[in-house]
């Protein structure tokens, strides 16, 4: 999708720090940290919301939590313990319109959030 955010990084139109990538995902480092470890996991294909999520959709979304596990492996918070998050809507606090995953970790992290 052309005003995309997201969808730039994918196309290499806007930088990112690079975690992980296949034909299906893309991981970059998240620009505003909230902990020492945060990644984000984005499916390739443009999808607004987890509201716009098809049973077509399924094997990346599964993808996402099978590549999550390896990521933590790589940046060694597998064993510590992290959270995987994705804020929808406005009560959800999304301000990226392309559905995407938070992996946090590398402190103790705060529960309920904020
Ligand atoms: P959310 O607020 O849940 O929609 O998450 C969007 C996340 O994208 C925020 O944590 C931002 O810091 C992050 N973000 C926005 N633009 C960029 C960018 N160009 N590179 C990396 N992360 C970004
Ligand atoms: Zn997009």
């Amino acid at each position: 999708m052309e005003d995309c955010v997201f969808c730039k990084i994918i196309k290499g139109e806007i930088p990112s720090e690079k975690i992980y990538e296949d034909d299906l995902v893309l991981s970059f480092k998240d620009i505003n940290p909230g902990a020492p470890v945060h990644v984000l996991i984005i499916p390739k294909k443009h999808i607004s919301s987890i509201n716009d999520l098809t049973e077509e959709d399924s094997k990346v979304i599964a993808h996402v939590f099978m590549v999550a596990k390896e990521i933590t492996k790589k940046l060694g918070i597998a064993d510590t313990g992290y959270r995987i998050v994705s804020n929808t809507g406005e009560n959800g606090g999304q301000t990226v319109p392309h559905v995407h995953f938070h992996l946090l970790g590398g402190r103790s992290l705060n529960w309920p959030p904020g």
